[in-house]
């Protein structure tokens, strides 16, 4: 048998449904904002979900708390159609600005607000803007979690979490132990939101808009030297639906799916990636 009839090369679709809730974390919370939030919920999420139920494929959805609770009807959509839903924490605050005490606090108020939705504790995390604090690794494997999904020390490959880890400006870095937390890792390349979206603050813009089909083409490319150099690995792409949503990109999630379908990628939800990871993974720190 040769490498390529072995090859099993994953692709993740995940799907961070801020909805208002990363603009009101950002402290924009007059008309304007809550508006470009809000076409996730009442446009894109019925879209992607007609899209995703079209190819038959599973996804992990990340959402707020503060998301489950202002539009429970759209969350129980995302549920019903199968999907896993992870965390995101409850407000939209990235866990580096918050105390150890604020922290736990938005991991267990989110994860009940997930239990109520599915029945069953989320068992993946993902920080609001991707920035974990130091007790995130803690705070995680406390409550119980087994995989996140917010850092970006390999592309292809998950790897466990250190934690403990000493970092100084004047001194060569001491790393920490690897714990048990499966990292899922992701990228801004593999994000849609730094490629499309505008944002003027006082201090920054972000011009985004770019042309859908060649941030397109970076993804497929992404797919293909994981395809032709891995016999194993996990591609993981994330979507917020009220970028995804609008119908230029809608065409190009569809072009990505079909695109990855022909190479005969193996569409799964980030927590079935991660069981699959730990049949294959050394012990921590092995
Ligand atoms: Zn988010």
């Amino acid at each position: 048998m040769n490498a390529s009839a072995t090859r099993r090369s994953i692709v993740c679709l995940t799907f961070d449904f801020d909805a208002i809730s990363g603009w009101i974390a950002r402290g924009m919370t007059s008309p304007g904002p809550i508006s470009r939030g809000e076409f996730g919920p009442h446009v894109g999420v019925p879209r992607i979900l007609e899209l995703l139920k079209r190819y038959d494929i599973p996804t992990s959805w990340y959402i707020p708390g503060h998301t489950l609770e202002t539009y429970p009807d759209a969350s129980h959509r995302v549920a019903d159609a199968g999907h896993e839903i992870g965390h995101h924490g409850w407000t939209h605050r990235p866990p580096a600005l918050l105390t150890r005490d604020e922290e736990e606090e938005e991991l267990v108020r989110a994860s009940e607000a997930i239990r109520a939705l599915t029945g069953r504790a989320p068992r993946g995390y993902r920080s609001p803007s991707w920035d974990l604090s130091a007790h995130s690794v803690d705070l995680l494997l406390a409550h119980g979690f087994i995989y996140d999904s917010s850092m970006m020390g390999d592309d292809y490959m998950p790897y466990r979490v250190r934690k403990g880890d000493v970092i100084s400006l004047q001194q060569p870095a001491v790393f920490g132990p690897e714990t048990s937390l499966v990292e899922m890792p992701i990228s801004w390349t593999l994000d849609d939101f730094p490629h499309f979206e505008f944002i003027r603050t006082p201090t920054v813009i972000a011009p985004g808009n770019m042309n859908a089909n060649n941030v397109l083409q970076n993804w497929i490319d992404d797919f293909i030297y994981l395809n032709e150099n891995l016999d194993w690995g996990v591609i993981t792409y994330t979507f917020h639906p009220f970028v995804i949503g609008r119908g230029h990109r809608m065409i190009i999630l569809e072009k990505l799916i079909r695109r990855l379908k022909e190479a005969n990628a193996v569409f799964m939800t980030v927590e079935d990636a991660a069981a699959e990871y730990l049949t294959r993974a050394p012990a921590p720190g092995g």
